[in-house]
């Protein structure tokens, strides 16, 4: 199926979930479409998406979110992942900074897979972890910053801005759509 193609009068947008391994993206794609948190998560390898509806403007929107499901520990997402994506989540974990750091390569990668319009959210996740913070909100804004990203800290954990930081690239993308219909 085309990504970023109206299907009636639905919209089907492709979202991807990236950064290093373990900083939560599963369980903040569990959060989102199931209100899911799993301690135990294992990595599995291979693609998955889950589809999640949201509705805007009176209009149904599907939400087509990728998650690596543990590609990203060898460093092998492909360019298949990427693919006609229209938005991405680029995942870092406030409690490592190594994870922070990665955070560059990330949007290089994405840079040479999607177009340019792609809206894009920097995510600093697991915020419930206040005392073994590494990186600071401000590090997390200034980057988003430079960048040209949205940015967010959430917690998979305890929910704190998962809903939010999704819908906000959602809506970006819905934005991005009817501007070029305008
Ligand atoms: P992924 O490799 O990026 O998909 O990361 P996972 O979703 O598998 O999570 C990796 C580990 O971090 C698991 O043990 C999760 O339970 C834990 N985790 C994920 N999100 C959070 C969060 O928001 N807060 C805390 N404290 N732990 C989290
Ligand atoms: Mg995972």
């Amino acid at each position: 199926m085309e990504d970023n193609e109206e299907v009636g009068e639905e919209y089907l947008f492709k979202i991807v979930l990236i950064g290093d391994s373990a900083v939560g993206k599963s369980n903040l794609l569990s959060r989102f479409a199931r209100n899911e948190f799993d301690t135990n998560s294992k990595a599995t390898i291979g693609v998955e998406f889950q589809t999640q509806v949201v509705e805007i403007e009176g209009k149904e929107v599907k939400a087509q979110i990728w998650d690596t499901a543990g590609q990203e520990r060898f460093r092998a997402v492909t360019s298949a992942y990427y693919r006609g994506a229209v938005g991405a989540l680029v995942v870092y974990d406030i409690s490592r900074r190594t994870t922070f750091d990665s955070i560059k390569r990330w949007l290089e990668e994405l840079t040479i897979h999607c177009d340019t319009t792609v809206a894009r959210m920097l995510v600093g996740n697991k915020c419930d972890l206040e005392n073994i913070r590494e990186v600071s909100i401000e590090e997390g804004k200034s980057l988003a910053e430079e960048e040209g990203l949205f940015f967010m800290e959430t917690s998979a954990l305890d929910s704190t801005n998962v809903q939010t930081a999704f819908e906000i690239v959602i809506r970006e993308i819905y934005n991005n759509i009817s501007r070029k219909v305008l």
